[in-house]
C-alpha cells in the first residue's frame, strides 16, 4: 500500500511556500502597524469547548469536526476554527478582565468537509480579534486593516464588502420563530436541506443556494425588521465611519454566518474570481461569547481569513511580486579538487554580505552542467572557482541574466563588490 496523505490535507512544496511567506509577511506587517499582538493556542482542544462557542446544531459542530477519545476517555477535538480556543485562552489566563486586547493568531483548522477548489479538510486561518471594546469603532477599524491588507496584496479590486446586523440573541430568536412560521407553511417548496435546517439552524436557511429556495425567501420575515434600536444605531455609526474612511460595502440582509456566537455586526470579503468558494475573509461580533465561555462579560469582534483561498486569489490575479519566488542571488560553481576552498570562500561572502542567498554547488560535476544548475537555481551571478583561481587566490564572476562580460576579481574584493552589486 502506497503511503498517501488525508484526502483534503494538502502538504505545501517548495516552490508553493515562498507565495504564502509572502501572505503572512504582508498580513504581519500591516497588523503590526496597527499594534495587533500575536497569540497561539494548542490545536487540539477539549470538544466541549467547540460545542459551547460554535453551537450545538451548526453543521460546523454537528457534522465537521474532527473529535476524538485520547487514551484518558476524554473527547478531544482539533480545533475548526480559532475564536473559541482564542477566548478560551484568554479566559485561563486573565488577558480579559477591565482590559483591552488586540490579537491575532495563524494556523492550521480542522473541518470535515467535501474537498474541492478553495476548501480543504486542513485548511489555514490567519485571525484577529479585538476584546474589550464596545463601540463600532474597534468594528470599523478591523474593517480598515482588511481594506489596506486587500491594496497591499493588489487584490483590493478583485473583493466586495457585505455587512449586515444580526441584532441581539433575543432578536434573533423572535426572528427565527417568525421565519420558521414562514417557511413551516411552505415546507415542501424548500430543498432538502433547507428542510432539514429549518429546525435545527433555521437561518441558515438564509445562506441556501438553492434558487427556489432563495425565491420563496423574497417574501420571508427581514431579520431588520427584528432587530432593537441600539443594534440599529451600531450598524448606523458603523456604516458612518466606513463612508468617512471611504470603504466601500453592500448591505447584506441574508448574510448570517455559519456560527452561533455572533451578535450586531457580521460582514464577509467575497470575490468572484475564484467559483463557489467566493469569501476570503469573513467576521462579526460576539459579545456574548467570553461570558458563554467562563469569562466575565467582555465584549469581542474579529474575522479570520482563509489563506488557501488569498493564495488561489494571489496566483489567478498575478499579483505577487516576481522577487518572491527568488531564493538563490549567487550560485558558486567549484570545479576541481577546490570543495574546501569553495566552502570557505562561501562562508566569508556570507559573513560579509548578511542579505545575500548564495547557493554553494555541492556534489561536484563538470563545469557545464554546474552552470547548467546555477541557471536554473534562479541566482543572478554565477561564481566560478576552478583549481586555476583557488591557486590565485581570485574568481570569476559571470552574470547571468545582463549582458556584462566577465570579471576575474580577487577573493579578498569579492565581497565588496557583490554589496555593490546587490543594493542597486
Ligand atoms: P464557507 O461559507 O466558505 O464554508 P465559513 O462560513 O464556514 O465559510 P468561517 O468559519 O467563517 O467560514 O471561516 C473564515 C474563512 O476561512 C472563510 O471565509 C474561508 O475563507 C476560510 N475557510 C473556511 N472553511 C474552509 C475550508 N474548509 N477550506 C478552506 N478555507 C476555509
Ligand atoms: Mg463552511
Amino acid at each position: 500500500m502506497k503511503l498517501q496523505s488525508i484526502r483534503g490535507m494538502n502538504d505545501l512544496l517548495p516552490d508553493q511556500s515562498p507565495t504564502w511567506q509572502y501572505l503572512e509577511r504582508v498580513i504581519g506587517d500591516v497588523l503590526a502597524r496597527y499594534s495587533y499582538r500575536e497569540i497561539r493556542f494548542p490545536i487540539l482542544e477539549q470538544t466541549e469547548l467547540f460545542k459551547r462557542s460554535i453551537g450545538e446544531v451548526t453543521d460546523i459542530v454537528e457534522k465537521e469536526m474532527y473529535s476524538f477519545e485520547d487514551r484518558n476517555g476524554d473527547s478531544l477535538s482539533l480545533r475548526p476554527e480559532g475564536t473559541a480556543s482564542c477566548v478560551r485562552a484568554c479566559n485561563q489566563n486573565g488577558l480579559l478582565h477591565n482590559q483591552i486586547q488586540r490579537l491575532w493568531y495563524t494556523g492550521p483548522m480542522f473541518r470535515h468537509e467535501r474537498p474541492q477548489k478553495g476548501r480543504l479538510r486542513q485548511f489555514h486561518q490567519v485571525g484577529v480579534e479585538a476584546f474589550g471594546l464596545n463601540g463600532p469603532d474597534i468594528d470599523a477599524e478591523l474593517l480598515l486593516i482588511t481594506a489596506r491588507l486587500w491594496q497591499a496584496l493588489k487584490i483590493d479590486q478583485a473583493v466586495t464588502l457585505q455587512i449586515n446586523s444580526l441584532g441581539t440573541s433575543a432578536d434573533r430568536k423572535r426572528y427565527r420563530t417568525a421565519l420558521v412560521d414562514y417557511l413551516s407553511a411552505r415546507h415542501d417548496q424548500l430543498d432538502e436541506d433547507s428542510q432539514r435546517r429549518l429546525h435545527s439552524n433555521p437561518m441558515r436557511i438564509l445562506d441556501s443556494k438553492n434558487a427556489n429556495t432563495q425565491a420563496l425567501l423574497n417574501h420571508a420575515p427581514v431579520l431588520q425588521d427584528y432587530i432593537d434600536s441600539e443594534s440599529k444605531e451600531h450598524f448606523l455609526q458603523l456604516r458612518t465611519m466606513l463612508d468617512a474612511a471611504g470603504v466601500s460595502y453592500e448591505i447584506n440582509p441574508r448574510l448570517v454566518r455559519g456560527l452561533d456566537y455572533y451578535s450586531k455586526t457580521v460582514f464577509e470579503w467575497v470575490t468572484s474570481s475564484l467559483g463557489a468558494q467566493g469569501t476570503v475573509c469573513a467576521g462579526g461580533r460576539y459579545d456574548g461569547l467570553v461570558e458563554q465561555l467562563g469569562g466575565k462579560p467582555c465584549p469581542g469582534v474579529g474575522f479570520a481569513m482563509g489563506m488557501e483561498r488569498l493564495v488561489l486569489l494571489l496566483d489567478e490575479l498575478g499579483v505577487v511580486p516576481d522577487s518572491v519566488g527568488q531564493t538563490v542571488d549567487l550560485y558558486l560553481v567549484a570545479v576541481g579538487d577546490v570543495d574546501s576552498q569553495a566552502l570557505v570562500l562561501g562562508e566569508n561572502l556570507r559573513t560579509h554580505c548578511p542579505n545575500l542567498r548564495l547557493q554553494t554547488n555541492c556534489g561536484g560535476g563538470s563545469f557545464k552542467s554546474q552552470m547548467k544548475k546555477a541557471d536554473k537555481s534562479g541566482a543572478s551571478i554565477a561564481l566560478i572557482l576552478g583549481e586555476d583561481e583557488a591557486e590565485k587566490n581570485t574568481v570569476g564572476v559571470k552574470f547571468l541574466r545582463q549582458d556584462r562580460p566577465q570579471e576575474t576579481v580577487d577573493q579578498d574584493q569579492l565581497a565588496n563588490l557583490i554589496l555593490t552589486l546587490t543594493t542597486d
